[in-house]
């Protein structure tokens, strides 16, 4: 810990290296040979980065001390050897954007995800209720009412709270959409949170209502926090369930990072598990983009990043509009299916200057959530301004899902050193209604564009957005590949938009070493080169050659995190 204060992540990785150097020399001058290693994998691919492929890898402790034959001479009678014959071992995933906090809450509660009636939505919140203690909140989240047969909607397209009235009379129900930016209520919860006929929408948000004007029980974007905040917070007991579930859901799937939403709470139950040794997965933490924030890691001196190799902060993260599926992505053009609306902008451009400016005088790493073109070129621009002022370089500043572009900001992410953190899941599950949504010129022209983004020489990283997206990398590798339906695996046949598929490599390379970067750590981890931390997960195939019907078979076998097995299937 000490000499990590001293050197910065490269010098460290050197300093250890040339350690490594001295032992191995050392003992070849006294006629020994080297030390062993803990662990060996051979006999198989081992994807070592981008353009470079062996044969095996070896662990000493918690990092690669070598790869291909030099790794096999490291095989001793103590050694675990694991054959890869058939498999393929790859650096750890690193998931550049989810939220595990919420992910793994969502783990215990109602899961709406595929349901495609009312009917279903039903039957799924009466099991809720079934596991409930009286008078408690079921809350719940994953529907889309693009999934409900249109016959079952009401006002605006939305479904109503009668549903919820029937399925729950006794609870609050509180459910939020796929995206989590539209929120749908029940009668009770509305009463409890003070919503009727005479609430005002607040700022930023909707309440969507009937012929009437009574509430349906849809809460657009900030209107949600009217319900949101009736609603107890979890206990610590619950989070500390919900964060385990989502950790051992990470090691099963091949996540050794995790770049996700924090609080207070999920920190302390973080630094309670590192302490218990329970911490399996490296996680980079990011806190809500405020002044407090800012005025609070200056107040601790910290800067960006903080922490070590487990856990880590300094990512400071603002949202500058909604999303495409609930028409709050903010455009610079009215949208293609309701021209009455460029979606809603959250922030207003000299505040978000102001934010960003803050938390880039304060050393902070900003991350904006942004969808619409119009969003994006929001946050493009006050990044630029704060580079003028600050006169910051390498801040690595990034904008989160960057899904919709206008063609001339594309150029903007490499000059301005920007960070495009994307999710291919989200490309394969919007494309059934992108189109609808932008118009088929503002979609070739820059949605989901990752391709471009590469071609323009931007250092693209790779997530989930777990829960909204499974947080399963091999969905998302497909999705980076195909272009495809995960649902109906080859359809559209060559992929939406196709010009913008990765070979598989390149789509790897994102989740690895491109989410190494964007939280500044490509000299500890994404490669799997010695001197690097060991983290690393072996598949069941080699999904370098499989056929792309195949990659959403892929398992892991094994996941490594610094040189330590936290999953093995043959263990399962
Ligand atoms: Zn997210």
């Amino acid at each position: 810990m000490v000499l990590g204060c001293l050197l910065d992540g490269e010098s460290l990785v050197r300093w250890l290296a040339l350690c490594a150097l001295a032992a191995l020399s050392c003992a070849l001058e006294r006629g020994r040979p080297p030390p062993t290693a803990d662990l060996v994998l051979h006999n198989g691919k081992v994807f070592v980065a981008a353009g470079s492929v062996s044969t095996a890898v070896a662990i000493r402790g918690e990092r690669v001390v070598a790869i291909g034959e030099q790794a096999e001479r490291l095989i001793g009678p103590s050694t675990r050897v694991v054959d890869l014959r058939d498999k393929l071992a790859t650096p750890g995933i690193n998931d550049a954007h989810c939220h595990l906090g919420s992910g793994g809450l969502s783990m215990l509660d109602v899961d709406l995800r595929g349901a495609s009636s009312l009917a279903e939505v039903e039957s799924r919140v009466r099991a809720g209720v079934a596991h409930a203690s009286s008078g408690e909140w079921i809350t719940g989240r994953g529907w889309d009412q693009t999934r409900l047969p249109a016959s079952e909607l009401g006002p605006g397209g939305w479904p109503t709270k009668s549903v919820l009235d029937r399925a729950a009379p006794g609870h609050p129900v509180f459910l939020r959409r796929v995206d989590g930016h539209t929120g749908w209520a029940n009668s009770r919860a509305l009463q409890l949170a003070g919503i009727d006929a005479r609430t005002a929408d607040p700022d930023g948000g909707q309440i969507v209502r009937d012929a009437r004007g009574e509430p349906t029980g849809i809460l657009k974007e900030k209107a949600q926090l009217l319900v949101a905040s009736a609603v107890p917070p979890p206990s610590p007991q619950k989070l500390r369930r919900g964060l385990l579930a989502a950790l051992d859901l990470a090691s099963r799937t091949g996540v050794t990072s995790a770049q996700t939403e924090v609080d207070a709470a999920q920190l302390a139950i973080y630094r309670a598990l590192r302490e218990e040794g329970r911490l399996t997965v490296r996680i980079y933490g990011w806190l809500p983009l405020t002044l407090q924030t800012v005025r609070e890691f200056e107040g601790r001196r910290e800067r960006a990043p903080s922490g070590d190799a487990w856990l880590r902060l300094g990512l400071v993260k603002a949202y500058a509009d909604g999303t495409l599926g609930s028409r709050t992505a903010y455009m610079l053009e009215p949208y293609a299916d309701d021209p009455s609306t460029r979606g809603i902008q959250r922030i207003r451009q000299e505040e978000m200057d102001a934010l960003v400016l803050a938390a880039d005088r304060a050393g902070l790493q900003v991350a904006v959530h942004a969808i619409g073109d119009a969003a994006n070129r929001e946050a493009l621009d006050a990044i630029e301004r704060s580079r003028l002022a600050a006169a910051r370089r390498g801040a690595r500043h990034r904008i989160e899902h960057a899904q919709v572009l206008d063609a001339a900001d594309i150029p903007r992410f490499a000059r301005l050193g920007v960070i495009p953190s994307m999710q291919p899941t989200h490309a394969t599950s919007d494309m059934r209604w992108a189109e609808q949504r932008i118009g088929r010129k503002r979609a070739e022209e820059g949605a989901y564009a990752w391709r471009k983004l590469l071609d323009a020489r931007a250092s693209v990283a790779f997530g989930s957005d777990f829960p909204v997206e499974p947080l399963d990398p091999v969905e998302g590798l497909y999705s980076a590949v195909t272009r495809q339906s995960r649902e109906r695996p080859g359809t559209p046949p060559g992929g939406w938009l196709p010009s913008e598929r990765l070979s598989m490599e390149e789509a790897l390379a994102l989740f690895t070493a491109g989410s190494a970067y964007a939280e500044f750590q490509e000299t500890e981890k994404g490669t799997l080169e010695p001197g690097k931390l060991a983290d690393l997960v072996v598949w069941d195939r080699d999904l370098l050659t499989v056929p792309p019907d195949q990659i959403l078979r892929a398992k892991p076998v094994l996941t490594v995190v610094g040189g330590r097995p936290v999953y093995e299937a043959s263990r399962n």
